[in-house]
Formats: structure tokens, C-alpha cells, sequence
């Protein structure tokens, strides 16, 4: 792992180095970032126990549902979560729920994310890129990291994590990247958690199996899983639990957000507040995408910290009057650069932070 220099200094994250078999992959991860975990849990543990009334769930309450969905998960990345939670000093069962999150908590707050993948023909250098805006509880902010890994019988990864969470946005030595959108289906059910299906898409070797991976038969819902090459070719894969549907590429470049695009998809949709929102981001981002091209690192920078139609904006800031299980911001930024096998991070808002870069 080299760090590049950069003009202004950005935070330097923690980058884990990890190789071998799943669960001792696993432990070293737990052990280089068994604060951080401690920390996410802690969180996460004060955000259930606090929210009860309205969540109806408890810590041991979500235990019991998260070992459910668990059943359906077993292999190497149960193995690498075992590792992870051994390595902490946590239990199984506390990372269960914490990657189970999106499943327990059933009253969703409006988490989100906006994506852009832009294939050679839109960029100035013809690198192939994707760009990301991670957005979820601010108080993950503070436990990001990243991990190099060396897996047994997968591509080398490299890729930004936070807290407890399986890894699953980043690149692979194969050549691809992911990031992932939540989504909101009404099919949803106890299944292979999402956070382990987008985790083992991470260590697919080419688009076709990054697709039937993120199709996984037995998932309890699904994300949108923003993949691409480097060849620039783009795999958009919205999934619920029973459906899911490849978007069109729209000649070389492609955006989402948090609603479903394919009329297929949008039919099994919820319709909160929070998809309007996602509208607007769509909107601005696709904008942003056409009338600036050709694009560069420091324009896809630009866009991910757009502050247009705040608080709806593609750079979300925290709201602090809302309930805490409602607050949600843009933790980090995440920039790929597939033609460098580089990785470039903006932890927090990337309005007020700067990219650091990490390459593989
Ligand atoms: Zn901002």
C-alpha cells in the first residue's frame, strides 16, 4: 500500500492489511480495528435501546432476528465476520446486528447514497471512474476505515469500510468496482442479509459474476449495485428480494440514488418522502453528469459535494433536530479511478474535507 501525496491533507484513515483464510482474514481486520467497531456497536446499541418504543426492538430483541437472517448466511464471509468479531473482542452475535441493521430496523430512516460511474468516453484522461457518496448515521463517520485484502480464492480487494461492516465498496485486483444504493422494496424478507450479498460481489472476477452474485437466490432484499470494469462497461443491478433487473447503460455513463429506475422494479417500491429526495439528488447529479463532461477526479469531487436543493442535496449534511434514528450525512466520499487501481477518500462532508488517495 503506497499513499500518494495530495495538495491538502484529508484525514489519514486506518488502512487494514489482511490476507489468508476468512476467519483469519477476519481477526486481523478485528484486531487493527477493534476500536472502531466497539465504537460503531456502541453506537448502534444506544440508537436501538433508545428508539424501542417506536422500533419495537430491543438489543437482544434484534440478537434473535439477526441470527435468523444469519442462518442463511453461512460460508466465507460468515467465516471473515466470525474472524472480525473474534479479533474486536465482540460477539458474533453484536456484528450480526450490526450488518443486519437495514433489515432490523424496519422503520427506515431516509438513509441514502448518490453514485456515478463514467466509462472512458466521458472523461478527459479516459480513465474509467466511480464515483460515490457514502451517506448514512453521522456517527459513522468516526469509525471508517479501509481495508487491503488478500483472500485464498478471490481477487486482492481494496475498500472503505466503517465500524463492524462487511466491506463492500471499493475495488478488486480484478479489475472491477462497486458501490451500492439502498433501495426500498415491499418483498422483503428473512433471507442472506444484503450487507453479505454486496460483500461477496466485491470479490467477483468479471461483470457476469458480479451479476448473479448481487441475484443471490436466497437475499432477504436487495441494493442497487453500481459495477464497472475497466473497460468502462457498466453493471447497474437493482435488487429486491424477488426481483431484480439490469438497467440499461446510458451510452458509457450511469447515475443512481435510492429509487428504482426499471419500471419492473418500481412497481414493488415503497413510496416515502425519503424517494423524493432521492429524485431530486438523481436529478442533480444526471445534470451535473451531462453538462459537465468531459469529466475528471476533481469534477466528480465537485458534484459529490454539491449542495443544491439542501437539505436535499447530493452533499447531506446532518440535521440534528430530527430524531437520531432519522439524522443521516454523508460520511464519506469515494472516488475510483479503475485505469490507476486507485482509491480516493473524503472522510465526512467532501464540501469541507479533501481526497486522500490509496492505491493498490
Ligand atoms: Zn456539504
Amino acid at each position: 500500500m503506497t499513499t500518494l501525496t495530495h495538495p491538502t491533507e484529508a484525514a489519514e484513515l486506518l488502512v487494514v492489511r489482511a490476507r489468508g483464510a476468512p476467519r483469519e482474514r477476519g481477526r486481523q481486520i478485528g484486531e487493527a480495528a477493534a476500536p472502531l467497531i466497539q465504537r460503531m456497536l456502541a453506537t448502534y446499541r444506544e440508537l436501538i435501546e433508545s428508539s424501542q418504543a417506536r422500533l419495537k426492538l430491543s438489543w437482544a430483541a434484534a440478537v434473535i432476528q439477526a441470527r435468523k437472517y444469519a442462518s442463511y448466511a453461512a460460508g466465507r464471509y460468515m467465516e471473515e465476520l466470525t474472524g472480525m468479531a473474534d479479533g474486536a473482542g465482540a460477539t458474533l452475535d453484536d456484528l450480526l446486528v450490526l450488518n443486519c441493521a437495514e433489515a432490523l430496523v424496519s422503520d427506515p430512516p431516509p438513509l441514502k447514497c448518490t453514485s456515478l460511474a463514467l466509462g472512458p468516453e466521458w472523461t478527459e484522461d479516459r480513465h474509467v471512474l466511480l464515483a460515490h457518496n457514502e451517506d448514512w448515521w453521522p456517527q459513522d463517520e468516526h469509525t471508517l476505515y479501509l481495508i487491503h485484502a488478500e483472500p485464498e480464492r478471490e481477487p486482492p480487494f481494496l475498500a472503505l469500510t466503517y465500524g463492524g461492516l462487511l466491506p463492500c465498496i471499493g475495488l478488486n485486483a480484478a479489475g472491477l468496482a462497486q458501490c451500492c444504493d439502498s433501495v426500498y422494496p415491499t418483498d422483503s424478507r428473512v433471507g442472506v442479509p444484503r450487507a453479505f450479498v454486496a460483500r461477496s460481489v466485491l470479490g467477483a472476477s468479471d461483470l457476469a459474476e458480479a451479476a448473479s452474485r448481487a441475484a443471490h437466490p436466497d437475499r432477504e432484499a436487495g441494493y442497487n449495485h453500481l459495477v464497472i470494469n475497466q473497460e468502462g462497461d457498466i453493471l447497474s443491478l437493482e435488487a429486491s428480494a424477488l426481483r431484480h433487473a439490469v438497467l440499461p447503460d446510458q451510452a458509457g455513463a450511469l447515475v443512481h440514488t435510492n429509487h428504482y429506475l426499471d419500471p419492473g422494479m418500481r412497481e414493488i417500491e415503497t413510496d416515502p418522502e425519503g424517494l423524493t429526495r432521492s429524485r431530486l439528488r438523481y436529478d442533480r447529479a444526471s445534470e451535473l453528469l451531462y453538462d459537465g463532461r468531459p469529466h475528471s477526479r476533481a469534477s466528480l469531487a465537485r458534484i459529490l459535494a454539491d449542495h443544491q436543493n439542501s437539505p436535499s442535496s447530493i452533499c447531506s449534511h446532518p440535521q440534528e433536530f430530527r430524531d437520531p434514528l432519522d439524522q443521516y450525512a454523508t460520511i464519506a466520499s469515494v472516488i475510483v479511478d479503475l485505469s490507476e487501481m486507485t482509491l480516493h477518500v473524503a472522510p465526512g462532508r467532501p464540501c469541507s474535507s479533501s481526497f486522500r488517495s490509496y492505491s493498490m
